[in-house]
């Protein structure tokens, strides 16, 4: 393994944190012959692959694409291995299947310099493969990057924000258990084809739901959706009458990222 020559690379996840981090590197690294990398669950919202055009434009690269549907072994597959059993906070398998396998059988034994976008201005640690061939590095949190020089990045480079920020504040699969109601609500309106596929997972009277408790079906009648909208209004001016004064975080990312909690995977969230 010492006699091979390390890789760099930076895995994309279609989110502001990765994003910057890529354009950051490139634009004060470009010594670094860095891969980019995305793990595709074929899940994904069309504003990803949109927004992945977007970066590979700016970084004059091609992004590398890793299929986790290679040999036919996509979400369906697993889903059927797993009986039906949705992924869940609690039992993620699809970050492993579907995301962290096709990346860790990519790079094989090579040694490998992991970029990973985890801010300054975050409390987490994080390992995206505990390979002991693989090195995570955090350049945002080496050089103090917070959540405002994330969006500034973003903003200087052209690249700004995915379009799925202005409904959702997560990258990752449009049926992600992450999501929260008033996202489920945001697919509804912004795809409810994609909302339609999410709910035929779903066996509500297995106990098989995306969300806790709840089915789809129930969370998209009407009356749930003003329910959940206005419940979400609420939240939003008590947040509102709390905050003063706005980030640039805040003034530039509409109002789904304020929420960010932290929770999540970080390959498929950053
Ligand atoms: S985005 Fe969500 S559903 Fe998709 S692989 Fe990641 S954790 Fe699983």
């Amino acid at each position: 393994m010492s006699d091979k020559i390390t890789r760099h690379i930076l895995l994309l996840s279609g989110g502001k944190d990765s994003t910057a981090l890529a354009i950051y590197m490139r634009d004060n690294h470009p010594e670094i012959e860095m891969e980019y990398v995305f793990c595709d669950t074929h899940k994904e919202l069309p504003e990803i692959y949109e927004y992945l055009a977007r970066i590979e434009s700016y970084l004059g690269k091609r992004i590398t694409k890793l299929s986790s549907e290679e040999g036919d072994r996509g979400f369906d597959h697993f889903l059927s291995i797993y009986r039906g059993y949705l992924p869940s906070p609690q039992m993620r398998w699809c970050t492993r299947q579907l995301k962290i396998e096709p990346f860790e059988k990519h790079v094989a034994n090579d040694p490998v310099s992991l970029y990973v976008g985890i801010r300054a201005d975050e409390n987490r640690e994080g390992f995206i493969s505990t390979k002991p061939n693989i090195t995570p590095l955090y350049p945002f949190k080496e050089a103090g990057i917070t959540k405002d020089d994330v969006f500034r990045i973003l903003q200087d480079s052209g690249v700004d924000l995915p379009k799925y920020y202005e409904w959702r504040s997560r990258s990752g699969c449009y049926f992600c258990f992450f999501q929260r109601k008033i996202e489920w609500v945001g697919l509804i309106e912004k795809h409810p084809d994609l909302f339609e596929i999410a709910k035929s997972y779903e066996k509500p009277e297995e106990g098989y739901t995306w969300i806790q408790g709840e089915s789809l079906d129930d969370i998209s009648r009407p009356d749930r959706v003003e329910e959940i909208k206005s419940q979400y209004a609420k939240r939003k001016l008590q947040l509102a009458a709390k905050r003063k004064p706005r980030t640039l975080a805040e003034i530039f990312s509409g109002e789904f990222s304020e929420e960010e909690d932290g929770t999540g995977c970080l390959i498929c969230h950053l």
